[in-house]
């Protein structure tokens, strides 16, 4: 049995923010990690020195730590480690692994250009791979690997199985160019070796470079990890996911109002799943996950699933917390007694997809109507606001309020319906129209005890002094 320690890693390119598509790959990577009780590192691939990695660095961060999940050890930036990539293309030189090659920009065109004039494709034609003469003195060369003329390159994938690519599709590419800047899947190979990754989940658009790859672990004997390439989100339609579906900053939905457990869960079953279960917690997804177990075909984002996860999780948010979440939406939660609070909470979970929407449906709770839905004012009942009039001073309506009772304070409003011969049909939307000043939204027992006596008096006096 492979004793290896587990290492994954993520390895962003920094655009500026994580995406989801991003946090996905680094999920499946933490949780493969989390479960062989081995490590999950980050490499910042910012050989592009023209982009600003430490604020890319930052924003990566910033959603790693919102939706809970930890790295191990230094993150490393590529940026930092060209001498040491210089170093690996120096060696393999010297090993007569690579070499150097002189050919300049346009003569690689004017190659181009005759290959495709002869209907093959473009590709270098290894002019300097068995060069021994002196050296053209008028430009920096590029150094070059030596890829193998014949025979394939073969790995299983853990999610696309066996892939073989023949050596002859692969050209003698560059590793180190003139400028002393090292290529891609060069730096990617040698990272990923003095990182000690075992296995390397990525996006499926990297499963053509993972050949190249290859023969740069080869040709250093570094120990070759196991990889796993994982198919795109694709949009509910089949195609690309774009921003209007979703694919957007992991901190976009804290600010969409999504909890963070939500958007993991959301995200662990794009592309995985156990058995039929849908509800994860961190927890149990760190138990549970096995890359062997990632779907080899596209998955779909889900906005409806989306928000059904997220309302379970709203639903399932201890008030402390939630109440601590919402003052971010601008919630203001303070002049609540305690057994009003949890009234309120129970009533808006169950109504809130979002903590944008509980927020909003909490304001529209607090604000008096500044005005009311024009339909359903003409269709409000004379006897019911009769009722309502009187039932502002009874006794026992007050008593109610102490209560807190919400089933208590319906009984009382159906009794005192009946006993005046209205229909509590027309009690009721009356007196959401004199609350809330329209139709939806919570029960209109919760309302009454959230708003509280006074203000409810004052609401319900309101709407008759407009109808009067
Ligand atoms: N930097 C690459 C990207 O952001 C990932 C490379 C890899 O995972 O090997 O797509």
């Amino acid at each position: 049995m492979d004793k290896r320690l587990v290492v994954t890693r993520f390895a962003p390119s920094p655009t500026g923010y994580l995406h989801i598509g991003g946090l996905r790959t680094a999920l499946f990577n933490y949780l493969y990690a989390r479960k062989h009780g081995g490590k999950f590192l980050i490499r910042i691939e910012d050989t592009d020195l023209a982009r600003n990695s430490k604020d890319a660095a930052r924003a990566i961060l910033e959603s790693f730590a919102w939706v809970g999940l930890e790295c191990d050890d230094e993150i490393i930036y590529q940026s930092e480690r060209f001498p040491l990539y210089a170093s690996y293309a120096k060696k393999l030189v010297e090993e007569g692994k690579a070499y150097y090659c002189y050919m300049s920009k346009e003569e690689l065109e004017e190659l181009r250009e005759s290959q495709r004039a002869q209907g093959i494709t473009p590709r270098y034609d290894n002019r300097y791979r068995d060069f021994t003469g002196t050296p053209p003195s008028d430009h920096t060369p590029v150094i070059r690997i030596k890829a193998p003329l014949d025979g394939e390159i073969v790995f299983d994938d853990g999610v696309k199985g066996r892939i073989c690519v023949q050596a002859k599709e692969l050209d003698d590419f560059i590793i180190l160019r003139s400028d002393g800047s090292p290529t891609y899947n060069f730096v990617v190979a040698i990272d990923d070796a003095l990182m000690g990754v075992t296995d390397v989940i990525r996006g499926d658009d990297h499963t053509s470079n993972t050949p190249k790859q290859i023969l740069i672990y080869q040709a250093l004997n570094f120990s070759i990890p196991k990889f796993y390439h994982i198919p795109m989100i694709l949009n509910p339609d089949g195609k690309k996911l774009s921003k209007r579906d979703g694919a957007m900053g992991v901190m976009d939905y804290k600010l969409m109002g999504y909890l963070p457990e939500a958007l993991l869960n959301f995200l662990v079953r794009l592309g995985w799943s156990y058995e039929d279960q849908e509800i994860f917690s961190l927890q149990e997804m760190r138990e549970l996950f096995d890359a062997k177990d990632i779907n080899s075909s596209a998955s779909r984002y889900n906005q409806e699933k989306f928000l059904w996860l997220n309302q379970h999780y709203i639903k399932a948010c201890d008030d402390t917390r939630l109440e601590a979440l919402l003052q971010e939406f601008g919630a203001k939660l303070d002049e609540y007694e305690k057994p009003i609070k949890s009234l309120l909470f129970s009533a808006l979970k169950d109504r809130s997809k979002t903590l944008v929407e509980f927020a909003a449906q909490l304001k529209d709770i607090q604000t008096p109507p500044k005005s009311y839905d024009e339909k359903m004012l003409q269709k409000v009942d004379s006897s019911a606001l009769g009722v309502l009039a009187k039932i502002i001073d009874e006794e026992e309506f007050a008593q109610c309020f102490c209560a807190l009772n919400p089933s208590k304070l319906e009984s009382y409003l159906h009794n005192y319906a009946e006993s005046s011969s209205v229909k509590i049909g027309k009690l009721m939307p009356a007196l959401r129209l004199a609350l809330l000043g329209k139709g939806g939204g919570i029960g209109v027992c919760e309302a009454l005890l959230i708003i509280g006596q006074d203000q409810s008096i004052q609401r319900i006096q309101a709407l008759l002094a407009h109808l009067s």
